[in-house]
């Protein structure tokens, strides 16, 4: 038997290498570290279905296979084998001197392998042998849902605080703060975010703490509760904070997920590309307006996506429903990208529900 080494195939041949010399595949676009085009795995034409991340080497099909994972998940699924076998493949093609490489090898590819190579029918899953990047966290904190940050301050209901989950923690390392639990796309808990409430420390230390080692770039807030709403009228609304996203929730929007900053990273984009129809509605700051012109750039390649800019000084739990509704319905009527820039402040419009500055 062959002595492979998945780890060390895997750190020596990187997903491009994969696609680009074994397989000879060139019909996808680059977009920051993504690429994008039709699925080899199933050989679909939609020009959006299978999504790569270069640094990560990993790979997505969102519509035909579903399937994804890493080089060797791809080769496994493409050439219809093992994983071990298509470690082999990939370490005979890229790393064995003496094992010349096969001429063509996409017809490789093509030959289906005999039948008692092939993979079992169950799909690899995305870096199943791999430690998840948020692995799934086993505790639960006691949060007290009707503390009056929440109830009086940002004027969610009791009912909009124990759909989220939130809630005052009194103990333990989130004490003194708002505890907000953060699931990954599947819904698992993955980790709970603080919302500091001393005024000192959200100065010295910043409004929200993160768990150390948590990578809020690789989750939405909210996904797997706002992805199956997302085929309605304002497709998935993507904000920048937690509480922007309980107030929509509130205000009737549930397709509503967060970047938790100001910046949707790669993975983010990744991830909202899910839904058929994306709209941006960051807050109306300077930093808002930078993040969601950036945001509806990552986005544009991998899914129909709109916006909307707010006017300064304007956070989308300022709107009314109703205005909600009109900007986001406004956004939308567009046909291509596009623009609902508002220029008046909104108390002129006589829409906005007065509120004290939070955030
Ligand atoms: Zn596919």
């Amino acid at each position: 038997m062959d002595w492979v080494n998945f780890r060390e195939i895997r750190a020596r041949i990187s997903i491009a290498d994969v696609l680009a010399r074994y397989y000879r595949i060139d019909n996808l676009k680059q977009v920051g570290q993504t690429l994008v085009g039709p699925c080899p795995v199933h050989n679909g034409d939609s020009a959006r279905a299978f999504h790569v991340d270069l640094d990560k080497n990993l790979w997505h099909c969102f519509t035909g296979c579903k399937q994804g994972g890493n080089q060797l998940d791809l080769v496994a699924a493409k050439d219809q084998v093992t994983v071990r076998e298509a470690a082999l493949r990939l370490k005979r093609f890229f790393l064995d001197d003496d094992n010349p490489p096969p001429v063509v090898p996409a017809a490789v590819a093509a030959t289906p392998a005999p039948a008692s190579t092939r993979a079992p029918a169950s799909v690899p899953q995305t870096a199943k042998r791999e430690k998840p990047v948020n692995p799934p966290l086993d505790l639960e904190l006691q949060l007290l849902p009707d503390h009056p940050h929440i109830l009086e301050d940002r004027r969610l209901s009791l009912e909009t605080a124990q759909h989220f989950g939130i809630g005052y923690c009194a103990r333990g390392i989130l004490a003194g703060c708002i505890g907000i639990p953060v699931h990954d796309e599947a819904g698992q808990l993955v980790a709970y975010a603080g919302r500091r409430l001393k005024f000192s420390d959200a100065e010295d230390l910043g409004k929200y703490r993160f768990p150390k080692g948590f990578h809020k770039d690789r989750v939405l807030f909210n996904l797997h509760r706002a992805l199956p709403e997302a085929d309605g009228e304002f497709g998935l609304v993507i904000v920048e904070g937690f509480f922007s996203v309980m107030a929509l929730h509130q205000r009737g929007i549930r397709s509503v997920v967060a970047v938790m900053g100001s910046e949707l990273s790669d993975h983010q984009a990744m991830l909202a590309a899910k839904a058929r129809h994306v709209t941006v509605l960051f807050d109306g700051d300077p930093a808002g307006s930078i993040g969601s012109l950036k945001a509806v750039e990552k986005l544009e390649p991998l899914t129909r996506v709109h916006f909307v800019l707010l006017p300064p000084n304007t956070e989308p739990e300022d709107c009314t429903p109703e205005l909600l509704h009109w900007l986001l319905k406004g956004a939308r009527e567009h046909s291509l990208s596009s623009v609902a820039i508002i220029t008046q402040p909104l108390s002129e419009l006589g829409r906005v529900t007065p509120t004290e500055t939070v955030h």
